[in-house]
């Protein structure tokens, strides 16, 4: 994955709206949080933009194809599982967050229909060789600004690697949660810490820093790069959002755990 960020100030408006004595609705531009103090939960909506990025190659004997709309919910259903943290995965990947006031579960929920919408990505169905020039790689998904693209690489899995569409899918919808995790990032942070994939990447050329390794048990930070000497299916099974980078979306919506009073 190509994945530099095009991240750049945005003026954070918090708008604060309480619902009740326990129930607190904070937001960003992009993203909502309504906060239970009572149930320990909060539910984060995130709302990314997508547009049809087509498809390319020719058709692969066997396989259907992705529409638009099958690749912006599955977009949506890699978000949503990857950036959640509310103890449900097994082997305690994803435990919830911990704050000044307890244990809070967090449940992301994405809108791919609303305004306003973070910095679009085109969803794209890639039938054919991934093109190589070098270092321009015009069919990787990447976070750059207008080439922002998240890529189903049908032809890499199920004619090159053998694979199914199951592989297929689940690539595609860990890297849907990766890109947009850039987005985050970039709002969050500041670009080093996108860009470099939280120092795990050159900044420039994305590639994996020398000897940097995903860990061999427990979670797999999603925004990180690193190696893995395990099989694809136990990568995505132990990849997540890092409960920081979840406590990062927590500060865009400006949500405060250690005082009285949250919406004043
Ligand atoms: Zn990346």
């Amino acid at each position: 994955m190509l994945c530099s960020d095009s991240s750049r100030i945005i003026p954070v408006l918090p708008t604060y709206q309480a619902i009740s004595l326990s129930v607190i609705s904070v937001s960003f531009r992009w993203a909502d949080a309504r906060i239970d103090r009572n149930s320990k939960t909060i539910e984060i909506t995130v709302r990314p933009g997508f547009t049809d990025g087509g498809t390319v190659g020719d058709p692969i004997p066997g396989y259907a194809a992705k529409t638009f709309e099958e690749l912006k919910q599955m977009a949506k259903r890699g978000i949503e599982h990857y950036w959640t943290r509310d103890g449900s995965r097994p082997g305690g990947v994803g435990a919830p967050v911990d704050t000044a006031k307890g244990a809070f579960s967090v449940t992301v929920k994405a809108d791919v229909n609303a305004e306003p919408m973070a910095d679009g990505f085109a969803l794209k169905e890639l039938l054919q060789k991934r093109r190589e020039w070098g270092f321009i790689r015009p069919d990787d998904s990447t976070s750059a600004g207008t080439l922002s693209q998240i890529v189903h690489m049908a032809h890499f899995w199920i004619v090159e690697r053998r694979q199914t569409v199951f592989e297929v899918d689940a690539a595609f919808e860990h890297t849907a949660a990766h890109e947009f995790g850039h987005r985050i990032l970039g709002a969050y942070g500041n670009r080093d810490y996108s860009w470099g994939h939280k120092g795990t990447s050159d900044k420039y050329i994305q590639k994996t820093k020398k000897g940097i390794q995903h860990p061999a048990i427990g979670e797999i930070d999603l925004m990180k790069y690193g190696i893995l000497s395990a099989s694809n299916r136990d990568y995505w099974n132990r990849s997540v959002a890092a409960e920081e980078d979840v406590k990062g979306v927590l500060w865009l919506t400006r949500v405060k755990f250690n005082t009285e009073k949250e919406n004043d």
